[in-house]
């Protein structure tokens, strides 16, 4: 686990671009990321870093209404998921996440807290607010993230 402060939108930004090139450079094929924190805390603003830091030209929206906003270009494939809004009849099968495909997939999950059953993930993003900026805790699982958080400065 390692703690940053992230004193602006370009500090946040900067994290993104790091994520961005370690998820270009990764062997695996499939890569998930939770987004912990509070309302207004950096989710989205991260989630658009990294889909843009990765190559995407074109808007990234937030996916709290739509629950699910895919990405599909470079054999990259981003699947950026809010789950603010799901009640608990709702379960996140809905968007076949483990569907089989060629690209590269990254999976971006927004209030994993909400999820019915716990997932594995390769890194956790936790945000807290600080009277200026955001505080966050990086938490990697047991692939592609443990030795980039250990180099990680
Ligand atoms: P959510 O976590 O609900 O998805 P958003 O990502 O939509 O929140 O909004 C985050 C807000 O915080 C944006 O307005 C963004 O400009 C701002 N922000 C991002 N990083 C920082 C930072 N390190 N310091 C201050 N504000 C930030
Ligand atoms: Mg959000």
């Amino acid at each position: 686990m390692k703690k940053l402060t992230l004193i602006n939108d370009e500090a946040t930004n900067q994290l993104g671009s790091k994520i961005a090139m370690e998820i270009l450079k990764s062997s695996s094929q499939e890569i998930e990321i939770h987004l912990e924190g509070d309302l207004g805390a950096g989710k989205t603003f991260i989630s658009r870093s990294i889909i843009k830091n990765c190559g995407w030209k074109d808007l990234v929206k937030s996916p709290t209404y739509t629950l699910c906003e895919e990405y599909d270009f470079n054999n990259l494939m981003f699947l950026h998921i809010d789950l603010y809004r799901t009640n608990e009849a709702e379960d996140i099968d809905i968007f076949d996440l483990s569907r089989k495909i060629n690209s590269k997939k990254v999976v971006l999950i927004e209030w994993p807290e909400r999820l019915q059953h716990e997932r594995s993930f390769d890194l956790k993003i936790v945000f807290s607010h600080l009277p200026e900026g955001r505080e966050v805790s990086l938490i990697s699982g047991d692939n592609d993230f443990k030795e980039w958080l250990k180099a990680y400065e």
